[in-house]
């Protein structure tokens, strides 16, 4: 969280030494503030106050990696509502295998983790955690090192210090969460010497904050809150007053991760999927779920996806020339932006009108068309530019550049920036590429 000057000045000296390259040590901190200038600039600075200007400026809940192939941050946030500024650390979703399942559904549930996967807006959503709860059945290690060969992430669930032990050897280098209800020494040890994240339980607020301290006084840093309520309205209260804790009086020992495990608020697995959404919204870092079907899955992945994007910066793609089909000297050339959704609907319906083409996509710092016009980020212009930059001519015997309908007013001036190619006006719906690609004569 970004300082104030004053909370840097009040632990500068305050002799205006000048030694830092500024007159003052209130400009000194003013620069420092804004992140100009190093606070090390001034070398009286006591270590005691360093300490304190390190703490106070720390965000106020704690980021913690795990996982090695699919490394993942959680936590990390500094506001409570996503349209203040942005949520940073999507939450990690997953399933939770219970030792007492059936080798056949322990089997399915790792499988279905794997692949349910879904690519929208060019990216790969899918589930990252698999959480293993030990009931001292004699299966837990062999449940670890088949979860472990996925590369997902580990949370590791277990009473039995010496499962947890042979556990984490088997999996450290996916840095696993562990989990005990049982907070002895040896889970401290055992987490202090594999640097592992620690989960800590409680079922209120005055609970979680004795117990994470009790851990925190024991040197442990990365901590995952574990709020166990099983009522949604206990669970849904905590865990606000949690974040607000953490956010608004910056109360450190709940200045952490979140785990939900909605399965134990009810039976119903289409309600835990309600449940689940609730939390994914509101500062769940993981939510694990009883087991892994799309229909419960796929929601909440695009309830995630929009949840942490960023409400300020539009999605982009890549600026440049994308094939679709394949295409070759005569094929046609279809312009448009590099908004996200307009370049992977205009793809989608060249793709279904199975004429290979040629698409331009020109950076309009992700405007759709019509706004990029608008705003004159899309005009005959930055279009003719585009097509010289990108030397897409020489690939061409037949050089026809397809632009979109709604920007028919750039059509002659486009056509007099680019003499040698044939512009044609496309639809104004991509929808309607298709049929327009089947009864123009291009
Ligand atoms: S070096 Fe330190 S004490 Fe000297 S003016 Fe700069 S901030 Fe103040």
């Amino acid at each position: 969280m970004a300082l104030k000057p004053l909370d840097i000045f009040k632990y500068l000296p305050k002799t205006n030494c000048k030694e830092c390259g500024f007159p003052t040590c209130l400009a000194f901190a003013m620069q420092v503030a804004i992140g100009k200038v190093e606070l090390t600039k001034c070398p009286y600075v006591s270590e005691e106050g360093k300490k304190q200007l390190e703490a106070e400026s720390a965000p106020p809940i704690k980021t913690i990696t795990v996982g090695n192939k699919e490394k993942i941050n959680l936590g990390g946030e500094t506001v409570l509502y996503r349209h203040e500024k942005t949520f940073y650390n999507p939450t990690g979703i997953g399933v939770l295998i219970k030792e007492d399942m059936s080798d056949e559904e322990i089997d399915n549930e790792i499988k279905n983790l794997i692949e349910f996967k879904y690519e929208r807006v060019g990216l790969v959503l899918k589930g990252e955690f698999i959480g293993i709860e030990d009931k001292n059945l004699g299966k837990f290690i062999n449940i670890v090192e088949k979860s472990f060969n996925t590369g997902k992430n580990l949370i590791l669930i277990s009473d039995n210090i010496e499962n947890l032990k042979k556990a984490v050897d088997i999996c450290k280098e996916v840095r696993p969460i562990i989990f005990s209800m049982n907070i002895s020494e040896h889970l401290i040890n055992l987490a202090k010497e594999n640097q592992l994240p620690i989960i800590i339980r409680g079922n209120s607020f005055e609970e979680i904050t004795k117990n994470v301290e009790q851990v925190q006084n024991k040197g442990i840093e990365d901590i995952i809150i574990y709020p166990e309520n099983k009522e949604i309205s206990e669970l849904f209260k905590n865990v606000i007053y949690i974040r607000r804790g953490a956010i608004l009086k910056r109360i450190r020992s709940v200045g952490f991760p979140i785990l939900i495990i909605p399965e134990f608020l009810t039976d119903d697995y289409l309600k835990e999927g309600i449940y689940a959404g609730i939390f994914v919204a509101k500062y769940g870092s993981i939510v694990l779920l009883s087991k892994i079907r799309g229909e419960v899955l796929f929601p909440l992945l695009i309830e995630r996806l929009n949840i942490y994007t960023d409400p300020q910066r539009p999605m982009t793609t890549t600026e440049g020339i994308y094939e679709i089909g394949k295409p070759n000297e005569n094929s046609p050339v279809f312009v448009t932006t590099n908004f996200s959704l307009t370049y992977f609907i205009v793809s989608g319906e060249i793709e279904n009108s199975k004429v290979p083409s040629y698409l331009l996509i020109q950076d309009t710092e992700g405007l759709s068309v019509l706004t990029a016009w608008a705003a004159d980020k899309f005009n005959a212009e930055t279009i003719a530019n585009l097509v010289k930059k990108t030397k897409i001519g020489e690939k061409l015997n037949k050089k026809v550049l397809i632009i979109p309908g709604v920007v028919a007013q750039i059509y002659g001036e486009l056509q007099e920036a680019l003499p040698e190619w044939k512009i044609v006006l496309g639809p104004r719906e991509a929808a309607h590429i298709p049929s327009f690609l089947k009864n123009v004569e291009i």
